[in-house]
């Protein structure tokens, strides 16, 4: 770490989130500090599927399905770019992505999902549901239970720690400070700046603070008059052994990473800040998994783990500027791979302006009932 003290920005938090943003404001030609907790707190950069997402996300909040549509398009370019300025292979690829349905009344009620997402967005998400005779022709190893699923050519996936150590190389690489060991425990504003103190006494100061940290920034947002309602939501994830390329599109449940193994995961548990794994969810996976593809009951599982989620009362993304200390912003959200892009692109742009991106008054904590000053 240099000796420098003051900086344009000062992001809290190096998940994906944080870094995202860091890495966004570096490239706009801001010094900026990132202030990280680090690998004992519960971080679910480290713990997630990887899928860059938009089928199922926003139904209920346009400006959501918006947002996450305009980041899965920005997706090609931003890995591309990311990718030539670091030398790290991200294994993006986007082909679309399936969900596929089990029973019919799954399959009926997805299809009605869909359609309420379509319409939510005047027919922008675009869509269209296979029953089994066209997904046999497109996956002629389906399991006999698979009924239908739903495909939409906006998803992707990526390898999300490749993405997770590009933007930290790229962040580094455009001159940012990363403090790794920093939990801050206090944030004052003297003057135009803002006084960011760790827990082991380090002071620093930024005329922009971004607080991105996780389940951690529902401690620190009161601190700049707003608030941030996350809990943690664990999410349990099966690995398989590499095994010879099979699918190359990911679907909601299970995906072939680029190197071979298949991730499966899409379990959902409040267990608060506890993120063990557990024989019951692992089987219920499994089982789901084979029925989707039987090959994968051939397959050794070599590696499980838990990861808590960043979750707010309705699923959707908090983003806010404090109206008490401008140049404070709050950024929480489950989804932080496929927002990355959107986090280092336009979110970023918007931050080094002062502001955030247009029509995103939806997104403040206001609408929990929880004013921000
Ligand atoms: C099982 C699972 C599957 C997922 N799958 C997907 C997916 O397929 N696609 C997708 O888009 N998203 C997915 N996600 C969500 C995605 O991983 C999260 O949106 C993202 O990791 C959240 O990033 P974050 O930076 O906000 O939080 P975290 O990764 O939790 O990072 C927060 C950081 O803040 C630091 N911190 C905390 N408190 C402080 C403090 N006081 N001071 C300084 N630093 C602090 C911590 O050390 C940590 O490094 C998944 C998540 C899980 C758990």
């Amino acid at each position: 770490m240099t000796g420098k003290t003051s900086f344009d920005a000062i992001v809290v938090g190096g998940g994906l989130v944080g870094i995202a943003i860091a890495y966004g404001l570096s490239r706009q030609s801001l010094s900026v500090l990132v202030l990280d907790e680090g690998d004992i707190a519960f971080r679910a950069s480290r713990g997630n599927f990887g899928l860059v997402w938009v089928q199922s996300k926003g139904v209920n909040m346009p400006a959501y399905a918006a947002w996450t549509r305009r980041s899965s398009d920005l997706w090609p370019d931003f890995a591309a770019e990311l990718s030539e300025e670091t030398g790290v292979t991200l294994h993006y690829s986007r082909k679309g992505g399936y969900h596929f349905c089990l029973t019919e009344e799954e399959f009926r009620q997805r299809d009605a999902m869909m359609q309420r997402l379509s319409d939510a967005t005047g027919g922008a998400f675009t869509y269209s549901m296979l029953g089994r005779n066209a997904l046999v022709d497109r996956f002629p190893e389906i399991g006999p239970d698979v009924v239908g699923a739903s495909y939409s050519p906006h998803d992707a996936h990526v390898g999300s720690l490749q993405l997770f150590m590009g933007m930290h190389r790229g962040f580094h690489a455009r001159g940012g400070t990363y403090r790794g060991g920093s939990a801050v425990a206090d944030i004052s504003r003297t003057g135009p700046d803002f006084a960011v103190t760790t827990r082991d006494g380090a002071r620093f100061s930024a005329a922009r603070l971004v607080l991105a940290a996780g389940n951690g920034t529902r401690a620190l947002a009161p601190m700049v008059g707003l608030s941030a309602p996350v809990r943690p939501q664990k999410g349990q994830v099966l690995v398989t052994a590499r095994t010879d390329p099979f699918l190359d599109v990911p679907t909601a449940l299970l995906r072939q990473t680029g190197e071979g193994s298949v991730l499966i995961g899409d379990s959902k548990e409040e267990t608060g800040f506890e993120d063990s794994t557990s024989p019951e969810v692992m089987r219920n996976l499994a089982a789901r998994a084979v029925a989707t593809f039987p090959r994968l009951a051939g397959l050794r599982a070599v590696r499980s783990w838990g990861a808590l989620r960043v979750m707010t009362p309705d699923g959707h993304p908090v983003y806010a500027q404090s109206g008490e200390m401008p140049g404070a912003y709050v950024a929480c959200l489950h989804s932080g791979v496929t927002l990355a892009a959107a986090h280092a692109g336009p979110m970023a742009e918007a931050i080094a302006a002062g502001t955030l991106p247009d029509n995103f008054q939806s997104f403040s904590p206001d609408r929990f009932g929880v004013q921000s000053h």
